[in-house]
Protein backbone atom coordinates (compact mmCIF):
# COMPACT_ATOMS: atom_id res chain seq x y z
CA UNK A 1 0.00 0.00 0.00
CA UNK A 2 3.50 1.99 0.54
CA UNK A 3 3.44 1.81 -3.07
CA UNK A 4 0.22 3.71 -3.31
CA UNK A 5 0.78 6.37 -1.20
CA UNK A 6 4.56 7.20 -2.74
CA UNK A 7 3.32 7.15 -6.67
CA UNK A 8 1.71 10.57 -6.04
CA UNK A 9 4.79 12.15 -6.84
CA UNK A 10 4.97 16.29 -5.52
CA UNK A 11 4.82 18.60 -8.70
CA UNK A 12 8.26 19.56 -8.13
CA UNK A 13 11.30 17.29 -7.98
CA UNK A 14 13.36 17.88 -4.84
CA UNK A 15 17.05 17.80 -6.33
CA UNK A 16 17.30 14.52 -4.03
CA UNK A 17 14.94 12.83 -6.36
CA UNK A 18 17.29 13.19 -9.35
CA UNK A 19 18.83 9.64 -10.41
CA UNK A 20 22.37 10.80 -11.19
CA UNK A 21 25.13 9.34 -13.77
CA UNK A 22 28.45 8.38 -11.85
CA UNK A 23 31.69 6.77 -13.52
CA UNK A 24 31.28 3.04 -13.69
CA UNK A 25 33.41 1.30 -11.30
CA UNK A 26 35.54 -0.17 -14.19
CA UNK A 27 36.19 3.29 -15.64
CA UNK A 28 37.20 4.24 -12.40
CA UNK A 29 39.23 1.19 -11.47
CA UNK A 30 41.24 2.11 -14.49
CA UNK A 31 41.74 5.99 -14.24
CA UNK A 32 42.70 5.13 -10.44
CA UNK A 33 45.59 2.79 -12.09
CA UNK A 34 47.02 5.20 -14.25
CA UNK A 35 46.64 7.41 -11.67
CA UNK A 36 48.70 5.42 -9.63
CA UNK A 37 52.20 5.33 -11.77
CA UNK A 38 52.72 8.93 -10.70
CA UNK A 39 53.22 8.08 -6.59
CA UNK A 40 55.77 10.15 -5.85
CA UNK A 41 58.68 7.51 -3.93
CA UNK A 42 61.88 8.04 -2.75
CA UNK A 43 63.38 4.55 -4.78
CA UNK A 44 61.76 3.74 -7.99
CA UNK A 45 64.44 1.32 -8.93
CA UNK A 46 63.22 -0.73 -11.50
CA UNK A 47 66.02 -0.41 -14.21
CA UNK A 48 64.81 0.75 -18.11
CA UNK A 49 60.93 -0.72 -16.99
CA UNK A 50 57.60 1.71 -18.02
CA UNK A 51 56.22 2.45 -13.86
CA UNK A 52 53.04 0.24 -13.70
CA UNK A 53 50.13 1.00 -11.46
CA UNK A 54 47.57 -1.04 -10.74
CA UNK A 55 44.61 -2.01 -8.95
CA UNK A 56 42.90 -5.40 -7.38
CA UNK A 57 39.20 -5.93 -7.66
CA UNK A 58 37.59 -8.56 -5.60
CA UNK A 59 35.22 -10.95 -6.98
CA UNK A 60 32.41 -8.91 -6.05
CA UNK A 61 33.22 -5.80 -7.65
CA UNK A 62 34.81 -4.49 -4.39
CA UNK A 63 38.30 -2.67 -4.97
CA UNK A 64 40.78 -4.10 -2.56
CA UNK A 65 44.43 -3.16 -3.04
CA UNK A 66 46.19 -0.80 -5.36
CA UNK A 67 50.04 -0.41 -5.58
CA UNK A 68 52.44 1.00 -8.32
CA UNK A 69 56.24 0.14 -9.50
CA UNK A 70 58.68 1.45 -6.58
CA UNK A 71 61.18 0.40 -4.58
CA UNK A 72 62.43 -2.59 -7.19
CA UNK A 73 59.40 -4.30 -7.95
CA UNK A 74 56.78 -4.03 -10.55
CA UNK A 75 53.37 -2.37 -9.51
CA UNK A 76 51.53 -5.90 -10.25
CA UNK A 77 54.35 -7.57 -8.45
CA UNK A 78 53.80 -5.91 -5.91
CA UNK A 79 50.50 -6.33 -5.40
CA UNK A 80 50.32 -10.09 -5.75
CA UNK A 81 52.82 -10.35 -3.15
CA UNK A 82 51.30 -7.95 -0.53
CA UNK A 83 48.04 -9.84 -0.94
CA UNK A 84 48.94 -13.64 -1.73
CA UNK A 85 46.10 -14.94 0.12
CA UNK A 86 43.71 -13.20 -1.38
CA UNK A 87 44.01 -13.47 -5.20
CA UNK A 88 41.53 -16.23 -6.51
CA UNK A 89 38.86 -15.04 -9.51
CA UNK A 90 39.94 -11.48 -8.89
CA UNK A 91 40.08 -8.56 -11.89
CA UNK A 92 42.85 -6.80 -12.16
CA UNK A 93 43.47 -3.30 -13.57
CA UNK A 94 47.09 -2.59 -14.47
CA UNK A 95 47.88 0.65 -16.48
CA UNK A 96 50.02 -1.34 -18.73
CA UNK A 97 50.27 -4.42 -20.66
CA UNK A 98 52.48 -6.07 -18.22
CA UNK A 99 55.96 -7.54 -18.55
CA UNK A 100 56.58 -11.73 -18.75
CA UNK A 101 57.82 -11.78 -14.83
CA UNK A 102 54.55 -9.75 -13.75
CA UNK A 103 52.24 -12.17 -15.98
CA UNK A 104 54.03 -15.58 -14.97
CA UNK A 105 52.97 -14.21 -11.62
CA UNK A 106 49.62 -13.06 -12.38
CA UNK A 107 49.13 -16.66 -14.16
CA UNK A 108 50.46 -18.53 -11.00
CA UNK A 109 48.17 -16.52 -8.55
CA UNK A 110 44.42 -17.53 -10.28
CA UNK A 111 43.43 -13.96 -10.61
CA UNK A 112 40.26 -14.38 -13.65
CA UNK A 113 41.14 -11.26 -15.59
CA UNK A 114 43.35 -8.76 -16.13
CA UNK A 115 42.76 -4.99 -17.95
CA UNK A 116 45.42 -2.94 -19.66
CA UNK A 117 45.21 0.56 -21.76
CA UNK A 118 45.70 0.18 -25.15
CA UNK A 119 49.70 2.65 -23.98
CA UNK A 120 52.73 1.37 -24.05
CA UNK A 121 53.74 -1.66 -22.27
CA UNK A 122 55.34 -1.88 -19.46
CA UNK A 123 58.29 -3.18 -21.53
CA UNK A 124 58.27 -0.57 -24.21
CA UNK A 125 62.03 0.28 -23.86
CA UNK A 126 62.70 -2.80 -25.98
CA UNK A 127 61.37 -1.11 -28.30
CA UNK A 128 62.31 2.38 -27.88
CA UNK A 129 66.12 1.06 -27.99
CA UNK A 130 65.91 -1.91 -29.92
CA UNK A 131 68.07 -1.89 -33.51
CA UNK A 132 65.30 -4.20 -34.79
CA UNK A 133 61.84 -5.29 -33.55
CA UNK A 134 63.08 -8.91 -32.04
CA UNK A 135 63.32 -8.07 -28.77
CA UNK A 136 59.94 -6.46 -27.72
CA UNK A 137 58.22 -8.91 -30.27
CA UNK A 138 59.76 -11.91 -28.38
CA UNK A 139 58.78 -10.12 -24.79
CA UNK A 140 55.27 -9.56 -26.48
CA UNK A 141 55.08 -13.30 -27.43
CA UNK A 142 55.91 -14.56 -23.87
CA UNK A 143 53.33 -12.76 -22.42
CA UNK A 144 51.04 -13.90 -25.01
CA UNK A 145 51.86 -17.60 -24.70
CA UNK A 146 51.44 -17.48 -20.61
CA UNK A 147 47.97 -15.65 -21.00
CA UNK A 148 47.02 -18.42 -23.88
CA UNK A 149 48.17 -21.80 -21.30
CA UNK A 150 46.52 -19.90 -18.53
CA UNK A 151 42.80 -19.58 -18.55
CA UNK A 152 42.89 -15.38 -17.32
CA UNK A 153 41.68 -13.22 -19.79
CA UNK A 154 43.58 -10.40 -21.16
CA UNK A 155 41.83 -7.17 -22.37
CA UNK A 156 43.01 -3.57 -23.80
CA UNK A 157 40.09 -1.84 -22.15
CA UNK A 158 39.71 1.76 -23.18
CA UNK A 159 38.41 3.82 -20.30
CA UNK A 160 35.37 6.53 -21.39
CA UNK A 161 33.03 9.04 -19.67
CA UNK A 162 29.50 9.52 -21.10
CA UNK A 163 29.03 13.34 -20.98
CA UNK A 164 26.05 13.03 -18.70
CA UNK A 165 28.76 11.99 -16.08
CA UNK A 166 30.58 15.06 -16.34
CA UNK A 167 27.85 17.52 -16.96
CA UNK A 168 26.58 16.17 -13.36
CA UNK A 169 29.90 16.51 -12.03
CA UNK A 170 30.01 20.00 -13.23
CA UNK A 171 26.62 20.86 -12.39
CA UNK A 172 27.16 19.91 -8.97
CA UNK A 173 30.76 21.55 -8.20
CA UNK A 174 31.50 23.87 -11.03
CA UNK A 175 35.41 24.28 -12.37
CA UNK A 176 36.49 27.32 -14.91
CA UNK A 177 36.16 26.17 -18.40
CA UNK A 178 39.83 27.38 -19.25
CA UNK A 179 41.77 25.11 -16.73
CA UNK A 180 39.90 22.13 -17.39
CA UNK A 181 40.47 22.33 -21.10
CA UNK A 182 44.20 23.08 -20.08
CA UNK A 183 44.42 19.90 -17.72
CA UNK A 184 42.93 17.87 -20.36
CA UNK A 185 45.34 18.60 -22.92
CA UNK A 186 47.85 18.00 -20.34
CA UNK A 187 46.77 15.04 -19.59
CA UNK A 188 46.10 13.59 -23.09
CA UNK A 189 49.55 14.58 -24.33
CA UNK A 190 51.39 13.34 -21.76
CA UNK A 191 49.61 10.34 -20.14
CA UNK A 192 47.40 8.52 -22.34
CA UNK A 193 48.23 9.52 -26.25
CA UNK A 194 51.51 9.40 -27.67
CA UNK A 195 51.24 9.56 -32.17
CA UNK A 196 54.16 7.88 -32.51
CA UNK A 197 53.19 4.64 -30.38
CA UNK A 198 49.63 4.61 -31.40
CA UNK A 199 50.66 4.20 -34.80
CA UNK A 200 52.42 0.81 -33.96
CA UNK A 201 49.71 0.05 -31.40
CA UNK A 202 48.35 -2.26 -33.81
CA UNK A 203 50.89 -4.29 -34.80
CA UNK A 204 52.73 -4.03 -31.02
CA UNK A 205 49.89 -4.73 -28.52
CA UNK A 206 48.71 -7.41 -30.47
CA UNK A 207 45.33 -5.53 -31.27
CA UNK A 208 44.15 -6.83 -34.93
CA UNK A 209 40.86 -4.87 -35.20
CA UNK A 210 42.64 -1.47 -34.23
CA UNK A 211 42.53 -0.12 -37.57
CA UNK A 212 41.72 4.02 -38.31
CA UNK A 213 38.35 4.19 -37.55
CA UNK A 214 38.73 2.46 -33.85
CA UNK A 215 41.91 4.96 -33.57
CA UNK A 216 39.90 7.72 -33.91
CA UNK A 217 37.02 6.05 -31.35
CA UNK A 218 39.70 5.24 -28.85
CA UNK A 219 40.82 9.03 -29.29
CA UNK A 220 37.53 10.31 -28.42
CA UNK A 221 37.44 8.07 -25.34
CA UNK A 222 40.21 9.19 -23.72
CA UNK A 223 39.23 12.15 -24.69
CA UNK A 224 35.77 11.96 -22.81
CA UNK A 225 37.20 10.61 -19.47
CA UNK A 226 40.76 12.98 -19.29
CA UNK A 227 37.61 15.24 -19.62
CA UNK A 228 35.87 13.74 -16.37
CA UNK A 229 39.67 13.35 -14.62
CA UNK A 230 40.58 17.10 -15.40
CA UNK A 231 37.03 17.92 -13.75
CA UNK A 232 37.60 15.65 -10.46
CA UNK A 233 41.87 16.98 -10.51
CA UNK A 234 40.74 20.71 -10.58
CA UNK A 235 38.43 20.14 -7.51
CA UNK A 236 40.88 18.39 -6.04
CA UNK A 237 44.27 21.16 -6.13
CA UNK A 238 42.83 23.59 -4.35
CA UNK A 239 46.41 23.32 -2.64
CA UNK A 240 49.53 21.96 -2.66
CA UNK A 241 50.70 22.20 1.16
CA UNK A 242 49.11 21.25 4.27
CA UNK A 243 49.13 22.89 7.50
CA UNK A 244 49.43 21.55 10.87
CA UNK A 245 46.12 21.58 13.40
CA UNK A 246 48.57 19.01 16.03
CA UNK A 247 51.61 18.31 15.64
CA UNK A 248 53.25 15.76 18.10
CA UNK A 249 56.79 14.92 18.83
CA UNK A 250 57.31 11.57 16.46
CA UNK A 251 54.96 11.42 13.69
CA UNK A 252 54.29 8.68 11.40
CA UNK A 253 53.33 10.89 8.23
CA UNK A 254 54.61 14.68 8.03
CA UNK A 255 53.38 16.58 5.71
CA UNK A 256 54.30 19.93 6.89
CA UNK A 257 57.95 19.65 7.18
CA UNK A 258 58.80 16.34 5.13
CA UNK A 259 58.41 17.41 0.74
CA UNK A 260 58.17 13.45 -0.23
CA UNK A 261 55.12 13.08 2.37
CA UNK A 262 53.82 16.39 1.40
CA UNK A 263 53.72 14.92 -1.88
CA UNK A 264 52.65 11.67 -1.20
CA UNK A 265 49.32 13.33 0.62
CA UNK A 266 48.74 15.43 -2.49
CA UNK A 267 48.27 12.01 -4.43
CA UNK A 268 46.43 10.27 -1.73
CA UNK A 269 44.18 13.60 -1.88
CA UNK A 270 43.28 13.25 -5.31
CA UNK A 271 43.08 9.44 -4.70
CA UNK A 272 40.51 9.93 -2.44
CA UNK A 273 38.85 12.54 -4.67
CA UNK A 274 38.43 10.32 -7.43
CA UNK A 275 36.64 7.68 -5.15
CA UNK A 276 34.32 10.29 -4.27
CA UNK A 277 32.99 10.29 -7.47
CA UNK A 278 31.27 6.83 -6.80
CA UNK A 279 29.03 7.98 -4.10
CA UNK A 280 25.57 7.70 -4.05
CA UNK A 281 24.95 10.62 -1.90
CA UNK A 282 22.35 12.97 -3.86
CA UNK A 283 24.47 16.00 -2.43
CA UNK A 284 28.27 14.88 -0.99
CA UNK A 285 30.56 13.10 -2.56
CA UNK A 286 33.31 11.71 0.07
CA UNK A 287 36.26 9.44 -0.17
CA UNK A 288 39.16 8.06 1.57
CA UNK A 289 42.10 6.36 2.10
CA UNK A 290 43.98 4.49 4.55
CA UNK A 291 47.65 4.14 4.57
CA UNK A 292 50.16 2.69 6.48
CA UNK A 293 53.98 3.59 7.81
CA UNK A 294 55.41 1.85 4.23
CA UNK A 295 53.03 4.14 2.45
CA UNK A 296 50.49 0.77 1.06
CA UNK A 297 47.00 1.60 0.43
CA UNK A 298 45.60 -0.81 3.00
CA UNK A 299 42.07 0.84 2.71
CA UNK A 300 39.74 2.58 0.50
CA UNK A 301 36.16 3.80 0.48
CA UNK A 302 33.58 6.23 -0.35
CA UNK A 303 30.10 6.92 1.00
CA UNK A 304 26.88 4.93 0.33
CA UNK A 305 24.23 3.04 0.66
CA UNK A 306 24.71 -0.50 1.44
CA UNK A 307 26.55 -2.49 -1.71
CA UNK A 308 24.26 -3.16 -4.41
CA UNK A 309 21.03 -1.87 -2.70
CA UNK A 310 18.87 -0.41 -5.83
CA UNK A 311 18.01 3.62 -6.78
CA UNK A 312 14.95 4.68 -4.25
CA UNK A 313 15.82 1.53 -1.58
CA UNK A 314 16.90 4.10 0.92
CA UNK A 315 15.87 7.44 1.86
CA UNK A 316 17.82 9.79 -0.13
CA UNK A 317 17.17 13.54 0.97
CA UNK A 318 19.19 15.57 3.43
CA UNK A 319 18.33 18.04 6.09
CA UNK A 320 17.59 20.86 3.83
CA UNK A 321 15.08 18.84 2.05
CA UNK A 322 11.22 19.39 3.11
CA UNK A 323 9.58 16.48 4.30
CA UNK A 324 7.29 14.75 1.83
CA UNK A 325 4.11 13.43 2.56
CA UNK A 326 4.65 13.40 6.31
CA UNK A 327 7.73 11.15 5.43
CA UNK A 328 10.73 12.28 7.41
CA UNK A 329 13.23 10.21 7.29
CA UNK A 330 16.23 11.24 6.22
CA UNK A 331 19.61 9.71 4.09
CA UNK A 332 21.95 9.66 7.58
CA UNK A 333 20.97 6.34 9.21
CA UNK A 334 21.57 4.75 5.73
CA UNK A 335 24.71 5.84 4.23
CA UNK A 336 27.72 4.22 5.04
CA UNK A 337 30.23 7.08 5.06
CA UNK A 338 33.28 6.49 3.23
CA UNK A 339 36.19 6.11 6.30
CA UNK A 340 33.43 3.33 7.60
CA UNK A 341 33.81 2.05 4.28
CA UNK A 342 37.70 2.11 4.52
CA UNK A 343 37.78 0.83 7.58
CA UNK A 344 35.80 -2.30 7.19
CA UNK A 345 36.60 -3.31 3.71
CA UNK A 346 40.87 -2.73 4.61
CA UNK A 347 42.93 -5.27 3.34
CA UNK A 348 44.69 -5.85 6.20
CA UNK A 349 44.15 -6.37 9.72
CA UNK A 350 46.45 -4.35 11.95
CA UNK A 351 46.52 -0.72 10.71
CA UNK A 352 47.85 0.92 14.46
CA UNK A 353 49.60 3.49 13.51
CA UNK A 354 48.34 4.26 9.93
CA UNK A 355 46.81 7.49 8.60
CA UNK A 356 43.66 8.10 7.51
CA UNK A 357 43.70 10.63 3.80
CA UNK A 358 39.93 11.77 3.66
CA UNK A 359 38.31 14.37 1.70
CA UNK A 360 35.92 15.88 4.26
CA UNK A 361 36.19 16.27 8.49
CA UNK A 362 35.36 12.41 10.36
CA UNK A 363 31.93 13.42 11.93
CA UNK A 364 30.86 12.12 15.77
CA UNK A 365 30.15 8.38 14.43
CA UNK A 366 33.38 7.65 12.34
CA UNK A 367 35.64 9.90 14.46
CA UNK A 368 35.98 6.87 17.86
CA UNK A 369 36.11 3.95 15.30
CA UNK A 370 39.13 5.49 13.59
CA UNK A 371 40.72 6.05 17.04
CA UNK A 372 39.50 2.32 17.97
CA UNK A 373 41.92 1.21 15.08
CA UNK A 374 44.75 2.99 16.29
CA UNK A 375 44.93 5.56 13.22
CA UNK A 376 46.31 8.43 14.92
CA UNK A 377 46.90 10.87 11.70
CA UNK A 378 44.46 12.53 10.01
CA UNK A 379 44.92 14.26 6.72
CA UNK A 380 42.04 16.61 5.55
CA UNK A 381 41.30 17.92 1.82
CA UNK A 382 39.55 20.86 3.56
CA UNK A 383 39.25 23.12 6.59
CA UNK A 384 38.01 21.11 9.77
CA UNK A 385 34.65 21.34 10.49
CA UNK A 386 33.21 22.36 14.49
CA UNK A 387 29.83 22.10 13.27
CA UNK A 388 26.77 21.17 15.55
CA UNK A 389 24.35 21.28 13.29
CA UNK A 390 21.67 19.00 11.97
CA UNK A 391 21.79 15.48 12.09
CA UNK A 392 25.27 14.98 11.36
CA UNK A 393 27.97 16.85 13.48
CA UNK A 394 31.29 17.40 13.99
CA UNK A 395 31.91 17.48 17.50
CA UNK A 396 33.80 14.73 18.38
CA UNK A 397 37.39 14.88 15.94
CA UNK A 398 37.70 18.39 16.77
CA UNK A 399 37.98 17.76 21.03
CA UNK A 400 39.97 14.59 19.73
CA UNK A 401 42.54 16.59 18.02
CA UNK A 402 42.58 19.31 20.67
CA UNK A 403 43.23 16.67 23.45
CA UNK A 404 46.41 17.98 25.21
CA UNK A 405 47.39 14.60 26.39
CA UNK A 406 47.06 12.31 23.66
CA UNK A 407 45.91 14.23 20.50
CA UNK A 408 44.96 13.18 16.79
CA UNK A 409 47.54 14.32 14.48
CA UNK A 410 45.65 16.58 12.12
CA UNK A 411 46.73 17.83 9.13
CA UNK A 412 44.48 20.36 6.51
CA UNK A 413 44.88 20.99 2.84
CA UNK A 414 45.89 24.62 2.28
CA UNK A 415 43.67 26.90 0.30
CA UNK A 416 46.19 28.41 -2.33
CA UNK A 417 44.69 31.78 -2.88
CA UNK A 418 43.25 31.28 -6.31
CA UNK A 419 44.59 33.75 -9.04
CA UNK A 420 48.02 32.67 -8.12
CA UNK A 421 47.63 28.85 -9.10
CA UNK A 422 45.29 29.96 -11.71
CA UNK A 423 47.87 32.11 -13.19
CA UNK A 424 50.16 29.67 -13.75
CA UNK A 425 47.93 27.08 -15.34
CA UNK A 426 46.75 30.41 -17.46
CA UNK A 427 50.10 30.24 -19.03
CA UNK A 428 49.98 26.57 -20.24
CA UNK A 429 46.63 27.00 -21.40
CA UNK A 430 45.11 25.90 -24.32
CA UNK A 431 43.70 28.37 -26.97
CA UNK A 432 40.35 27.51 -27.82
CA UNK A 433 39.95 24.52 -29.96
CA UNK A 434 43.10 22.95 -29.93
CA UNK A 435 42.57 19.91 -28.63
CA UNK A 436 39.58 19.74 -31.30
CA UNK A 437 42.40 20.97 -34.54
CA UNK A 438 45.12 18.59 -32.79
CA UNK A 439 42.50 15.57 -33.45
CA UNK A 440 41.40 16.63 -37.11
CA UNK A 441 45.11 16.47 -38.20
CA UNK A 442 45.96 13.71 -36.69
CA UNK A 443 43.70 12.06 -38.57
CA UNK A 444 43.68 13.48 -41.88
CA UNK A 445 47.73 12.72 -41.81
CA UNK A 446 47.10 9.39 -42.45
ZN1 LIG B 1 56.54 -6.26 -14.73
ZN1 LIG C 1 31.26 9.81 9.34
Amino acid sequence: MEEATTSSTPSKNPSYSDRDFRISKENLFMVIAKHMEEFPVKRLDIGKYERVGAVLVLPNDMIHAVDCSRNGVHGVARLLMAHQDNLKDCKVFVSRKPCSLCTKLLVQSKVKRVFYLPIEPEYDYLRREGKNDDDFADETSRVDELFKVSSIGQSVFVPRAGQDVTDVAESKAKTPKKDREAKQKYLMENKYWNDEWIKVAQLKLPWRAFDDNMRAQVYKDFESITEWMAHVLIKSEIGDSFEAVTRKESMSFDPCSNDLERRQAIHFMKLAFFLAERTDDPRKGVGAVIVNNCKDVVGLGWNGFPTKSLYGEFPRAADKDPPVEGRVDKKYSYIIHAEQNALLMRNTKNIVDSTLIVTMTPCDDCTPLIEMQGIKTVVLGEKMRRDTRGLMNFTKFPQWVDDKDDPIVCFELQKQPQSQERKADDDSSVKKGEIESARKQLFTKT
